[in-house]
């Protein structure tokens, strides 16, 4: 249960969609590149509708048995013991799988019967189905901007869920955000947020991924503790977004200028 509020905010419509889709016990796609808010919403939405919260951060190694569950060796015994997914349709929670498109494909099969009408989970090692609980809620998130090919969700499954996009807010909200979250001042805010809008115009960096709320989040952190507000900036924004010395220069150059 997440206890105090999260701060969240909106920038569009979400937290009415996710209520509906919540309501018509819908399954929620969140499509959106790192860093854009998507966790902190689903923390925050938990907390508004009163749920359970459980997340997974899927990666390569994700499989289905580590979702529904696995038979363990406890003394002389072996007991089954279940999996976050089987968890919460059991107890009626939501689970978050955090980039769902990283997990093994036997993830995706896996939650295939949850994402339609019959929202029921079979659980082949023990032969077991279980009808989801009424407040059991899937919510998935995926990064669209990766370019690698087979990492992209396939047409089949994302039209089995109700997507939304997320995606860095604009400059107002963005600026408010930095000063709820770290005690920043305005001017300092006004600043880093133009600071992220100029990298993120500049795409003849080729940077994979560009810079995130989160990364201004942290240099406005570092900030408000004390550390140079340029140092911020280059250990907060530009050494993480790329190891290339003279794109890295070049942001350096960048962020000197406007702070
Ligand atoms: P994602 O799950 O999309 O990778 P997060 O939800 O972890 O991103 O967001 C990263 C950070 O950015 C959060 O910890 C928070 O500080 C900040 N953030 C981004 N968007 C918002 C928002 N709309 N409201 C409040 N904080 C936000």
């Amino acid at each position: 249960m997440i206890i105090e509020v999260p701060y969240y905010h909106q920038t569009h419509q979400e937290k009415e969609v996710f209520i509906h889709v919540f309501r018509n016990r819908m399954p929620l796609l969140l499509k959106g590149p790192t860093g854009s808010g998507k966790s902190r919403f689903v923390e925050y939405m938990a907390h508004q509708i009163e749920q359970k919260l459980i997340t997974i951060s899927c990666h390569e190694e994700t499989s289905s048995t580590d979702l529904i569950g696995r038979f363990i060796i406890k003394g002389a015994e072996t007991v089954w013991v279940d999996g976050p997914l089987t968890t919460a349709v059991r107890e009626g929670a939501i689970l978050y799988l955090d980039e769902v498109a990283e997990a093994r494909p036997d993830v995706i099969v896996a939650i295939h019967s949850m994402t339609d009408h019959r929202r029921e989970l079979f659980i082949d090692k023990l032969g077991e189905r279980v009808k989801a609980h009424e407040n059991f809620m899937l919510i998935a998130s995926f990064n669209p901007g990766y370019q690698r090919g087979f990492k992209e969700l396939k047409p089949s499954t994302r039209q089995r869920f109700v997507a939304l996009s997320f995606d860095y807010p604009e400059p107002k909200i963005e600026t408010e955000i930095l000063i709820n979250e770290t005690g920043v001042d305005k001017e300092v805010a006004k600043k880093l947020v133009s600071i992220g809008g100029k990298i993120r115009n500049l795409t003849e960096l080729g940077l994979t991924e560009t810079v995130s709320t989160r990364l201004l989040v942290d240099a406005a952190k570092l900030i408000h503790s004390g550390l140079p507000k340029r140092l911020s900036c280059h250990v907060g924004i530009v050494e993480p977004l790329s190891d290339d010395a003279q794109t890295i220069e070049s942001m350096k150059d960048l962020v000197d200028l406007m702070i």
